[in-house]
C-alpha cells in the first residue's frame, strides 16, 4: 500500500551522501528540507544535486525546501554568564552596545553599583532594543531562560531574571510580546535566496512570518530574482510567533503552503497550547487548500535512540488523522545517528495509521472555494468513490487542479500526469498525489502517457474503469475539463 501522507527529511552532515539519500527515499522520504541556518551554499548545492540526481534515477518526484534562516536572534556573550531568579542584568544590542559603558544611567529599581560588571548580554540584532518594551519577555536558549525588561535607559535595558541558568554565545533568543521592524527576509536570506532561485528549487521556506505582507515581500523578490512572474517556488511559511497567529487568515491565504514550526511556536506561545494550536493551524489551512506539514521533535528521540518512544509515534499518529498532508523530522534526520530508521519508523507509523479507519474522511471537509471548480472536481471525486472505479487520472499544469482534488483525501489512489517539472516536484508534498512527469504538451497525451506507465508497474491495469480529468491552464486558476468515466 502506497503511503499518502508525506514525509519532509531535514538534511545534514549524517545524510549527504548518496547512499543514505537513496536509502531515505526508498524509505519514503518526498521532500529533503535544506536549512540555511547550517552550512555552505557549496554544502547546499552538493545536496541539491544530489537530489535531483536521485530523483531521475529512481524516477521518483522529490521536492526541495530551501528553508530561510530569517531573522533569528542571536546572544552574544564573550564568556557564559550565569543569571539566578530575582538577579538583574544588561541587555543591550550590537548598534547599542557601547552604551554598556559605566556609569550606565539613571535606573530607578537598582543602583549601578548593584549591577554586575559582567552581567552584560548583547542580542546580534541592530537597534532591536527600538522594538522591546518594558514589560516584555526575552526568553533565551528555546525558553529555557526567561527575562523580564524592568526599565530602558540610553539603549540598555534592564531584565529581571525569572528563570535562570547560563547563557551561552550564539543562543536563539525569542522576544514573543515584542512587534519587530527587522524584516523577514534578511540580508543573509537574500543572497540565500539568490542561490536557491538560481538552483530553481520547489519550495521556499519563510522563517519567523509575521504577516501576510512578508509574505507577498518575498513573492516579489523571489520573481526579481528568478526574472519571470509565473512557475515559482512555493512558499512555506513557518507559523512560530505570536505575531504569526494573530495574523493566521491573512498569512494562510497569501502563501502557498504552511507549516507549524513547533519548535519556536512552543516558545513563543505557553507550550502546553502548541498541540491544540496545531489542529488548528492544520484546520485552516486545509480549509484554504493550502499543503500543510507538522514540523519538529515528532521522533526527537531517534537521535540517539534506534526506536521512538510511545509519546512520539502517538504524535506522528494524530498529524495523520488531523489529515495533514506531510509530517517532518529535523535533527532525526539532520544530525542523528538513525536518519533512515527515522524515515522508515515515520513510514511505518504513517502506514499503520492510514490502514486504520480513524484517519478516514466520512465528511466533506470544509473548502473555503467556492466556484464552478471545485464543483466540478467534487464531482469527480463522488463519480470515483460512488462508481467501480479504479484510481483517479489527473493531468494538471500548475498543480491546483490536484491540490483541490487531494483536499477531498480520495481513499482511491490519486495519479497525477503533468508536462511541468517544477509541478511534479511539487506535488511530493501534496497529500495522496502520486506525480508523473513527462515532456509531451499535449494535455490528452500527457495523461495517456501516465496511464501506459501506470501499466507497465501493475497500478493499473487493462479493463480498468477511471476517472479522468484535466486542469490546463498555468496559473492558480487552471481551467478544468471533466473527461468522465474511462475504461482504459
Ligand atoms: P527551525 O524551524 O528548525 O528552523 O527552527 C522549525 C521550528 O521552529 O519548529
Ligand atoms: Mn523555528
Amino acid at each position: 500500500m502506497v503511503k499518502r501522507t508525506k514525509i519532509v527529511a531535514t538534511l545534514g552532515l549524517v545524510s549527504d551522501t548518496k547512499e543514505t539519500l537513496r536509502a531515505m527515499i526508498e524509505n519514503g522520504m518526498n521532500v529533503a528540507r535544506l536549512n540555511f541556518s547550517h552550512g555552505d551554499h557549496e554544502w547546499h548545492g552538493k545536496a541539491i544535486k544530489t537530489i535531483r540526481e536521485l530523483s531521475a534515477e529512481m524516477n521518483v518526484p522529490i521536492g526541495i525546501l530551501g528553508d530561510l534562516k530569517g531573522p533569528r536572534i542571536r546572544t552574544m556573550v564573550e564568556a557564559p554568564i550565569e543569571i539566578k531568579t530575582g538577579e538583574f542584568i544588561l541587555i543591550s544590542d550590537v548598534v547599542k552596545a557601547p552604551n554598556f559603558q559605566f556609569p550606565i544611567s539613571n535606573f530607578q529599581t537598582i543602583s549601578n553599583e548593584q549591577i554586575s560588571n559582567d552581567k552584560k548580554l548583547t542580542l546580534d540584532a541592530g537597534n532591536i532594543v527600538d522594538d522591546i518594551e518594558v514589560g516584555h519577555e526575552i526568553l533565551i536558549e528555546d525558553g529555557l531562560m526567561k527575562l523580564v525588561v524592568r526599565e530602558k535607559d540610553g539603549g540598555v535595558m534592564l531584565g529581571e531574571v525569572i528563570d535562570g541558568g547560563t547563557i551561552k554565545n550564539r543562543k536563539g533568543v525569542n522576544v514573543p510580546d515584542s512587534q519587530l521592524k527587522i524584516s523577514a527576509v534578511t540580508e543573509k536570506d537574500e543572497q540565500d535566496l539568490k542561490f536557491l532561485m538560481e538552483n530553481e528549487v520547489d519550495f521556499i521556506g519563510l522563517s519567523f512570518v509575521g504577516s501576510g505582507s512578508d509574505v507577498e515581500y518575498l513573492r516579489g523578490k523571489m520573481k526579481e530574482f528568478l526574472g519571470r512572474e509565473d512557475n515559482l517556488p512555493q512558499i512555506i511559511v513557518k507559523i512560530e510567533r505570536k505575531e504569526a497567529i494573530k495574523n493566521l487568515d491573512d498569512i494562510i491565504n497569501k502563501t502557498d503552503a504552511v507549516m507549524v514550526a513547533r519548535g519556536d511556536l512552543g516558545v513563543e506561545i505557553e507550550g502546553t497550547r502548541v498541540a491544540v494550536l496545531q489542529k488548528e493551524i492544520v484546520k485552516k489551512s486545509l480549509q484554504h487548500m493550502k499543503p500543510v506539514i507538522v514540523a519538529t521533535q515528532m521522533l526527537d528521540s531517534m537521535i540517539v535512540n534506534p526506536r521512538p518512544t510511545r509519546a512520539e509515534i502517538s504524535d506522528v499518529t494524530n498529524a495523520v488523522v488531523d489529515h495533514a498532508d506531510a509530517v517532518m523530522l529535523s535533527g532525526e534526520s539532520a544530525g542523528g545517528k538513525y536518519p533512515v530508521e527515522s524515515v522508515r519508523t515515520m513510514r511505518d507509523i504513517i502506514q499503520h495509521t492510514e490502514a486504520s479507519p480513524f484517519d478516514d474522511v466520512t465528511h466533506l471537509m470544509k473548502l473555503d472555494i467556492d466556484d464552478d471548480f471545485k464543483n466540478l472536481v467534487k464531482g469527480a471525486f463522488d463519480l470515483a468513490k460512488n462508481s467501480a472505479s479504479t484510481a483517479i487520472v489527473l493531468a494538471s499544469v500548475s498543480g491546483f487542479t490536484a491540490r483541490m482534488m487531494s483536499h477531498f483525501r480520495s481513499e482511491k489512489p490519486l495519479f497525477v500526469a503533468t508536462n511541468n517539472e517544477k509541478t511534479y516536484h511539487q506535488l511530493a508534498l501534496v497529500w495522496g498525489a502520486q506525480p508523473f512527469f513527462t515532456q509531451e504538451k499535449e494535455l490528452s497525451k500527457v495523461l495517456e502517457e501516465m496511464i501506459a506507465y501506470r501499466k507497465s508497474t501493475g497500478e493499473l491495469k487493462d479493463g480498468d474503469k477511471v476517472i479522468a480529468i484535466f486542469g490546463s491552464a498555468n496559473d492558480n486558476k487552471e481551467k478544468m475539463q471533466l473527461v468522465g468515466v474511462k475504461t482504459i
